[in-house]
């Protein structure tokens, strides 16, 4: 499949032409189904109408080899598409509410996209690009979500820690100025290197969408097609504010693992939770002593959030049950003790990290949890991390961390914690230590 797409400069319509190799498929639907209602019109290549059936574009009267063309109406289509937004005249959106695709298979062959855009409007993709502008769309553009903006300026492509970062920023009225940001970035980037000694993955877009207020607000991270990443800033922020934002860090720490499914969140959640406090300590953003207290805090928090049943069924149904508390932070429970027995062993969670991310470094595929913890254990001579996560995989009610730390010498006090000599109070330093 072969997409030519366009767009007006108002981002009002969305214009695509479709080619097929050899057959088409039956029909053509949008990846997200809300945003079936903002098809304008369909047509074969010389402009007769398709027929739409069901929230499907019929294509069962093209020949072999041939093309055909779709409108959108893309303010409808951003309305159907989660984390989208439109803000001063430019637009985020993810590609399922305006790239039609066969909803049965992903092509067989993959699929490519060119974009011919108004001067002065950008397109920012995750997807590979190659020299003649042509990107390639992988299996996981047509399985996930993505995030892609349209706007009115170049994406800055900062090369560091093997990564080749694009940064885009949207809308008008900021305080920081492009320097600023490409700054922050670029502090993030080193920051979450020393985790394996580079950057997790090789291709990263991050968009900016300014919000009201100061500091760094929601984000998320996507894997649709390639790696993306959106948070959403505020416009009086400071470099400090960012900089020392969790957010900023949590969300570059979910690129240390591969796509793992909702059933493992509180792996994936767990991981990104120990690391923004971890992080920011060994960087001096917060003292070792400050997160510390951050992690027993949130112990506490997660002990007395919401969600039975084992953590497997509590992550599979924490947007029903709004039980995040458990998951995330029995999560960093798993993340702290696999840390422990990994540096009592002379290893860590960056060096596990660091030796098991060449197997899915680029790899777009849905891994699981206990694959992940079979790479962890593959350099040690014993399985580690594999019993450990069989043993949170299916607890019921929240892990007791009071003994782990304990032994790590963290202890509660009137202002939070204080840290004492313990059995484990050279790992609890070394954990914390660059
Ligand atoms: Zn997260």
């Amino acid at each position: 499949m072969h997409y030519e797409v366009s767009v007006d400069a108002s981002l009002e319509h969305l214009r695509a032409r479709v080619c097929f190799d050899g057959a088409a498929p039956a029909s053509l639907g949008p990846g997200v189904d809300a945003a079936a209602r903002a098809l304008v019109e369909a047509t074969d290549d010389a402009g007769r109408a398709l027929p739409v059936r069901r929230d499907r574009i019929d294509l069962s009267s093209l020949g072999d080899g041939a093309c055909m063309r779709y409108r959108v109406d893309l303010e409808i289509a951003r309305r159907a598409s989660r984390f989208a937004g439109r803000v001063d005249g430019e637009l985020v959106s993810s590609q399922g509410a305006w790239l039609w695709r066969d909803r049965r298979r992903v092509p067989e062959g993959g699929a490519t996209i060119r974009f011919t855009l108004p001067d002065g409007l950008f397109a920012s993709t995750p997807w590979p690009v190659a020299p003649d502008g042509t990107q390639t769309l992988g299996p996981s553009a047509f399985q996930r979500p993505g995030f892609v903006a349209f706007g009115h300026r170049a994406p800055r492509v900062i090369e560091r820690q093997h990564v080749r970062a694009r940064l885009v920023r949207l809308g008008e009225g900021w305080q920081l100025d492009e320097d600023a940001l490409a700054h922050w970035l670029e502090e993030a980037i080193d920051g979450i290197a020393t985790v394996q000694g580079r950057f997790p993955v090789d291709d990263l877009l991050v968009i900016l969408v300014p919000a009201p207020g100061s500091g760094m607000g929601f984000g998320m991270v996507r894997r649709g097609g390639g790696f993306s990443a959106i948070y959403m800033v505020g416009r009086e922020s400071t470099p400090e504010s960012l900089r020392e934002s969790w957010v900023t860090w949590h969300e570059l720490s979910h690129l240390q693992l591969p796509a793992l499914p909702q059933r493992d969140a509180w792996m994936y959640e767990g991981l990104a939770t120990y690391y923004q406090e971890v992080l920011p300590a060994r960087l001096g953003i917060q003292t070792p002593t400050a997160a510390w207290s951050e992690l027993v805090d949130g112990f506490d928090r997660g002990a007395s959030s919401r969600g039975g049943g084992a953590l497997t069924e509590a992550s599979t149904t924490m947007f029903a049950t709004g039980g995040f508390g458990r998951v995330y932070w029995a999560g960093t429970a798993f993340a702290l003790e696999a840390d422990v027995a990994l540096r009592q062993r002379g290893s860590s969670l960056d060096d596990a990290l660091r030796r098991a991310a060449p197997r899915w470094r680029g790899d777009l595929e849905v891994w699981d949890s206990a694959r992940v913890c079979a790479a962890w254990d593959a350099p040690l001579d014993a399985s580690v991390l594999r019993p450990l996560r069989d043993r949170y995989a299916g607890q019921v009610g929240f892990p007791a961390t009071a003994p782990l730390l304990s032994r790590l010498g963290v202890r509660r006090d009137a202002d939070g914690v204080a840290l004492a000599s313990a059995e484990l109070s050279a790992v609890r330093e070394s954990i914390m230590r660059r």
